[in-house]
């Protein structure tokens, strides 16, 4: 489907409308940011890794159940997706402490927990998306209780289907963020993406990082991971279009 004018342009995507109301196209960039747009860079390929791996994931969830955005992949970095209003939540489900887990709670990288821990953060780059609870997100009327209720429930199953995709390749999840979005009749669905930037993977046998860690925290090899990531779980040809 043609695209039409650009109407966002986010850190790591833009979406132009389309010639179909419903639908949007999403273009994936190699531009890399972290510690809240404060370290800009570029990690070549990863707009073509991430899409067909997003693609990837959100075709397996939605066989699982758990209703997507995804509509198709139209070409290496581009899809066509539902047109959703985005929930300005961040959602972080962790299996493993690391990242800002750790050093906000000084515990060491690699604690594994008993059970997975589901948190917001306030979606807003100008508070630099803050930590909130469910009681803070109905007073801000982010969303009503029974939507926290089901967003923290599809997060949790997410995070159990994702965990056994990559259990299967070799690779541990540790951490992830998920968007939601509404639908203009106020279903939700989940949407962005589900890639080496939104997750933290970490090869089971080495612990070797596969993700956007290898950016952050300038570790090299940033572009190798991401390919990486898309040959265990694509094979070669990352041809998550033709399935
Ligand atoms: O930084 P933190 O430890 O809170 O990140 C937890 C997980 O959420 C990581 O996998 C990270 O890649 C992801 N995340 C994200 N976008 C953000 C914040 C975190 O994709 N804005």
């Amino acid at each position: 489907m043609e695209k039409t004018q650009q109407l966002y342009e986010g850190k790591a995507k833009r979406v132009f409308a389309t010639k179909e109301p419903d639908y949007v196209s999403v273009s994936y960039k190699d531009d890399a940011t972290a510690f809240d747009g404060k370290k800009k860079g570029s990690i070549a390929g990863k707009g073509a890794v991430n899409n067909k791996m997003s693609n990837f994931f959100m075709q397996a969830l939605e066989r699982n159940g758990i209703p997507t955005h995804f509509v198709q992949q139209l070409n290496d970095r581009e899809s066509l997706v539902k047109k959703v209003g985005i929930i300005p939540l961040e959602v972080i489900v962790r299996n493993i402490a690391a990242g800002h887990f750790s050093s906000r709670y000084g515990v060491e990288e690699g604690l594994v927990f008993d059970e997975p821990i589901v948190e917001f953060s306030y979606k807003n780059d100008e508070l630099h998306d803050p930590l909130l609870n469910d009681d803070h997100a109905v007073a801000l009327k982010i969303a009503t209780r029974e939507e926290i209720a089901q967003i923290r429930s599809s997060a949790l199953q997410i995070n159990t289907i994702l965990k056994e995709m990559l259990l299967a390749v070799g690779v541990t999840l540790v951490d992830f963020k998920l968007e939601f979005g509404r639908l203009p009749g106020g279903e939700i669905l989940l949407a962005d993406e589900i890639s080496p930037d939104t997750c933290r993977f970490w090869d089971t046998a080495t612990g070797k990082k596969l993700d956007k860690d290898r950016f952050r925290r300038d570790l090299g090899g940033a572009e190798d991971a991401y390919l990486e990531m898309e040959r265990r779980l694509l094979g070669d040809h990352g041809s998550a279009a033709e399935e």
